[in-house]
């Protein structure tokens, strides 16, 4: 393997660290910061994330609280839910783990949580803060995939950067935060053509697709910073990105792993963001 491995391990313990420091000075405060992390249905890989997600809150000092509602709960119960989570001063953060069950509609939930509770970054309001570069709330998985790029010590500014899919959570907010670093932004899709010419021309690669192989060797410049935000099962049902790691790394000058890359730094950067909304409702600027 000729490619630098960017550990998602190492950076994202080093961010939850400095949310620790965050959490320990609210306290000296009096304030307590507080998430509520709301899980709908029984989807095992919800569980598994909300459990992360908790788990990363006791490590920081960040308390959760858990509202765990039935699989055919009703969309007003969980928007009621929500009301008394936005009217609850020690709630600072709200979280509605996705995906919700099919009578449920998300947008009316993203929607009704209080902007300055959104810590995933999900409200149109704070989805708008990112578009023009405002002081808030940054969309976890991209605000992740910066970090990971920028503390491995590499400069954006100036450089190619290509980013695979265009959804509104993960591709399209990846592509603004990487030009409002000054990089020249391309986003491909499942309609662009000659996606391994386009691809070839990168000093930065991000694929954020969803599906096993979309990033080949033949498709990375030599020396390319590479990071993978898929999440997807091979035949074996090993968990695996969407970049071919080995054969990837012989070309790359660096890579993010999965696991041990972007997902590490998704709950990490949720537990900055808890701090940030702990913040922004006490009048704290830092
Ligand atoms: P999504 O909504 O399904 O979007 C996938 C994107 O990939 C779409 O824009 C789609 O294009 C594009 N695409 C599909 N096939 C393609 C192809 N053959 N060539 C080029 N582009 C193609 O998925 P998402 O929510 O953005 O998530 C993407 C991946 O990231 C998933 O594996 C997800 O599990 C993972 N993820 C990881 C984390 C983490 O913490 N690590 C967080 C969130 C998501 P069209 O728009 O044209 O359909």
């Amino acid at each position: 393997m000729k490619a630098q491995r960017i550990d998602g391990k190492q950076i994202s313990d080093q961010i939850k660290e400095e949310a620790a420091q965050e959490a320990s000075a609210l306290r000296e405060k009096g304030i307590v910061p507080c998430l509520a992390v709301v899980l709908v249905g029984n989807d095992p890989a919800s569980a598994v994330y909300v459990n992360n997600k908790k788990k990363a809150c006791e490590k920081v000092g960040i308390v959760s609280r858990s509202y765990e509602l039935p699989e055919d709960t009703e969309e007003n119960a969980l928007l009621q839910l929500i009301e008394e989570l936005n009217m609850d001063k020690s709630v600072h953060g709200i979280l509605v783990q996705l995906p919700l069950p099919p009578q449920i509609n998300e947008k009316k939930v993203i929607l009704a949580i209080d902007a300055q509770k959104d810590v995933d970054c999900f409200h149109p309001f704070n989805v708008g803060l990112v578009q023009t570069g405002e002081k808030g709330f940054l969309p976890c998985t991209p605000a992740g995939v910066l970090e990971l790029i920028e503390r491995s010590g590499y400069t954006i500014s100036g450089k190619r950067c290509v980013v695979i899919g265009r959804s509104h959570n993960v591709g399209k907010p990846i592509a603004m935060l990487l030009l409002q670093k000054n990089g020249t932004v391309t986003i491909c899709h499942s309609k662009t053509q000659d996606l391994t010419g386009i691809c070839k021309e990168a000093d930065i690669l991000v694929s954020a697709v969803g599906k096993l192989h979309t990033v080949t060797a033949d498709m990375v410049k030599p020396g390319a910073v590479v990071i993978d935000v898929g999440i997807n099962r091979n035949e074996d049902g090993k968990l695996c990105g969407d970049v071919d790691f080995d054969a990837v790394s012989e070309v790359a000058g660096a890579i993010s792993p999965v696991p041990g890359g972007v997902g590490l730094m998704t709950v990490a950067m949720l537990m900055k963001n808890c701090i940030t909304a702990a913040k922004l409702q006490n009048h704290i600027v830092s």
